[in-house]
Formats: C-alpha cells, structure tokens, sequence
C-alpha cells in the first residue's frame, strides 16, 4: 500500500468528508491560513457537496440536480481534494487508508490534524425486505432516480391492463415521518398529482400514496399544533398517513403493516433516520453507544480520559454538546443549521492548535427553527414563537435554502431554475434508463442485419 507522506514543509489537515460541515470548514480554515502555513487535504468519494435540503425539489423537478451540489474543487482552490473514501482511521499512528473511486489500490494518507466530517448515513432497520426493495435519499443520484422512477411508473402504469399491477405501480410508500420524510413525500405527490393530469388513461383516484411513522406525531421539529395541520394537510390532499404504525415487511414489495393492512407498492421510500457514518467503527477514535464521535463543546474529540489531541469532529457524525441546552439529551440535533454554524467554530479552532495556542472556541448556537417545502406554495415554518403555513411558509423555506447553499454561484442558479419553472410551468419530464445507459447501443449492435438483396442503382429504382 502506497504511503502519501507530508511533505514536512508543511502540516497536513486531513478533512474526512467534503459535505456540508467539510466544505464550509475548509473554506474558512484556506482564509485563514497563511501561505505554506499548512496543507488542507479534504477526501469524499464525490467531487462534490450535495445540499441535501434540495433532495426533495430534486426528486420534483423543480431544481436541476447539478445545481444543488457544489463542486469541491472550484470552491477550495488552495485545497488538495481527494475523490476517495476513507476506510479506516489509525489516529495513534496519524494515518487514515483512503480507497480511491474508479477501483486503483488503497493507500495511507498521513497527516498531523484530522477533521471529522463524515456525516451520516440511513438508520435502515432489519426489515424483510428493506435493503432489497427499499431507496433512501441522502444522494443526489437518489432524488434523480426517484423523480424518474415516478413518472416511469405513471407511463408504464398508463397501458397496464392487469389491475392488480396498475395498483402496485401507483402507489407510493414512505416511511419516517421526520422532516425529510415529510418533504420527499409532498414533493413527489405534488408532481405526480400534476403528471398524472397529462394522461389520458390516468386519474388521480389511481394513485396511492401512503406515509407511515412509527411515533405519534410527525416532524418533531416544529409545534405539536404544526405537526397536526401537516397531517390534516397531507390527509386533505388524499395521502393516507398512518401514526403509531411500523413497516413490519416488504418481501417482493409486498408491504404489510403493524396495523394488519397488507399491500403491494412498486417504490419503497426509507427515510426513517440517521446514525453516524460507520467509518468511525473502524478507527481508534472514541464513539458513544450510538456510533457518534464523542466531542467537546470546542469541537475537540474526547474520550475518558480527556481531550485526544490533534482529532476534530462535528455535523452529523458527532456527538456536539448543545451549550443552549436545546437539544435531546443535550447534544445538538444532526442538522445543516448546526452544521453551517459548527463549521468557522471548527475550522477556528483548529488553525489555532495547529499555532500552538491553548484557548479554544466554543460551539454554541441557539436553534432558529425549521422551514419545509411541501410542494409548490405549500410549505409549514416554525422560528421560534412564529408559526406560518402554506405560501408564506413555502416562500421562507425558498428564501432560506436559495440563500443558505454554499457561494453566490449556486444561489443564482438555484434561483434560476425556480424563476424559470414560474415562467414555463411545472417540467414534468423523465428520463428513462439512465442507469442502463448503454442499452439501445448493444440493441442496435445486436439488431438484425437487413435481408440481403441485389444492389439497385439510383437510375433502376426510379424506373421501376
Ligand atoms: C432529504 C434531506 C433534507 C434535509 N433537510 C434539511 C433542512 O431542511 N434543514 C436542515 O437543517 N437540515 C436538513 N437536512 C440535514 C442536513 O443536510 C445534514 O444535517 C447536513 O448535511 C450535515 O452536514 P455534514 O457535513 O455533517 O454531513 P453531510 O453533509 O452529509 O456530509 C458528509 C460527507 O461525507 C462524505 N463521506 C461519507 N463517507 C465518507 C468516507 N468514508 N470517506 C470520506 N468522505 C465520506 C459524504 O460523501 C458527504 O459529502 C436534510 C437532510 C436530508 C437527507
């Protein structure tokens, strides 16, 4: 296994994870380095951040996937990025193995400051089932997969005989009833609402969709009151939420219910939670009972016996301290709003050690509240004491989210295709085999060759 050494010139920042925490550090840590000061190396299997509160308008069509990402390395010039996935972290010995995308051979990557920025991935449970049949959205290519699995569905379904297999391909199963839940949902039920009225053979009566949420509430981060008119929202719109109900099986995406109802969906959608990127467990690194990395309100790592020196963490994979005692069990939620936030705390911090000072920052941030989009002009909001519905909500969820993505750039774009839609309306277009991209090529390379026959000229043909 190849050793890429430092150079020794220069320190190396290792930044595990180039998402939202990942990016905005390194961004903040290039401005304040000073030339040569030190090497900022940051590792993701993507060249890209994706700004995960887009998946949903992804997966609806209201923004083009390439806009809610932001590529790594035109927004860290300075940066040595890495298109790889860190594998296994050898804190004690300063080394992380990183396996590159596209198959070459791993290697070590040594460094003398690590940042863990790592995120999270789905908490899927052992369902019958789930990991067959189900897909998570955490992805880019996951919100772009699912828009196009929709509306496949509805042309498919569209000159389906067979009743029982229209009904399969139509109805729409998601579960995890949390904020991101609740927005991939009402997203694609809007655009296949409005697909479904440019089908001749299709009504909205044909298609099902259902949410189901093993608590009994939904979306916890807003009111008690908010989180029933989201239910009686989605309710009105023909969406059968069920509270207090588990998936208990989804073999052949046969679906059966605690609630003792059976039936068949073509797509499974999981979006029922988050743990801490299971790199962690293959590293030296101190992790809690829930696989998070246990970190100081300074946004050092801990463990029993104090501070692990040269070792950063934050954002979805760690356990943050919430100083405004806000947060469950007093650990900040895994949210972009703490992430954005935990990123120049961090990036500060670290700059500092790496200068041989002793005084650190500590993270502390007081929840602002929650925006979702639930459709176009449906929306549900929450900062603090103020609650908004509807249109207003939808506008403050755009308003924050345009804003909030990474660099002026993105912003425009997003802006851009949102001003765009309002103009040409609702694009309601899917693209077909995107993942078999080859296919009509070895079709066409496998066709039939033309039954042979005597060459005519030009002159014959016109005479005969
Ligand atoms: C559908 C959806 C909607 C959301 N909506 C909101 C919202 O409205 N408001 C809000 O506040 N939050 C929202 N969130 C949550 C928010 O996006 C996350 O909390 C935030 O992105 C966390 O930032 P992070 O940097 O910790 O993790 P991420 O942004 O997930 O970044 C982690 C990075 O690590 C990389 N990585 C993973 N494994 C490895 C590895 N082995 N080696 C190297 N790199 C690796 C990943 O590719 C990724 O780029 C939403 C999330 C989802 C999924």
């Amino acid at each position: 296994m190849a050793l890429i050494r430092n150079s020794k010139l220069r320190p190396r920042i290792l930044v595990v994870g180039g998402g939202y925490l990942g990016l905005v550090a390194a961004q903040h840590m290039l401005k304040q380095l000073g030339t040569g000061e030190a090497t900022v190396t940051v590792v993701d299997p993507n060249p890209y951040m994706t700004y995960q509160p887009f998946l949903p308008e992804v997966a609806s069509g209201a923004i083009e996937p390439r806009h809610a990402v932001v590529p790594l390395r035109r927004h860290l010039k300075g940066a040595e990025v890495v298109t790889g996935s860190v594998t296994s972290i050898n804190h004690a010995k300063k080394f992380v193995v990183v396996e590159p995308e596209g198959g070459d051979e791993p290697f070590e990557l040594d460094y003398d400051q690590l940042v863990m920025a790592a995120g999270a991935v789905p908490r899927a449970l052992p369902i019958p089932g789930l990991a067959e049949e189900a897909i998570g959205l955490k992805r880019i290519e996951e919100a772009v997969a699912l828009r196009d699995h929709l509306l496949n569905r509805l042309d498919e379904a569209a000159l389906m005989d067979n009743d029982d297999e229209r009904r399969k391909a139509l109805t729409f199963v998601f579960v995890g009833g949390g904020f991101a839940g609740v927005e991939i949902l009402a997203e694609l039920e809007d655009v296949v609402r409005a697909a479904v009225a440019q089908h001749e053979t299709l009504t909205e009566a044909d298609v099902r969709f259902v949410l189901v949420e093993a608590m009994g509430r939904i979306m916890p981060e807003v009111s008690e009151g908010q989180a029933r008119w989201v239910v009686d929202h989605l309710r009105e719109r023909g969406i059968d939420v069920y509270l207090e109900t588990f998936l208990q099986d989804c073999t052949n995406k046969h679906c059966k219910l605690s609630n003792g109802e059976e039936f068949d969906a073509d797509t499974i959608v999981w979006s029922a939670g988050v743990k801490a990127n299971p790199v962690l467990i293959d590293s030296d690194l101190p992790i809690d009972e829930r696989g998070r990395l246990t970190v100081r309100a300074d946004l050092r790592v801990e463990d029993e016996n104090g501070v692990v020196a040269d070792a950063w963490g934050a954002g979805d994979n760690a356990a943050v301290p919430d100083l405004s005692g806000m947060g469950p069990g007093g650990y900040c939620v895994p949210n972009a709003q703490h992430a954005v936030r935990q990123a120049p705390v961090l990036a500060a911090n670290v700059v500092a050690a790496l200068r041989g000072e002793t005084e650190f920052k500590q993270y502390f941030h007081k929840t602002m509240g929650s925006v979702a989009g639930l459709g176009l002009y449906k929306g549900v909001a929450q900062v603090g004491d103020f609650e908004a519905r509807g249109i207003v909500a939808w506008a403050m969820h755009r308003g924050y989210h345009g804003w909030a993505i990474p660099s002026a750039e993105r912003t425009s774009r997003i802006f851009g295709n949102w001003v765009l839609n309002f103009l040409n309306g609702r694009d309601t277009t899917s693209l077909r085999d995107l993942d078999v991209p080859r296919k009509a090529f070895v079709e066409a390379a496998h066709s039939k060759p033309a039954p042979k026959k005597e060459p005519k000229d030009a002159k014959e043909k016109a005479n005969a």
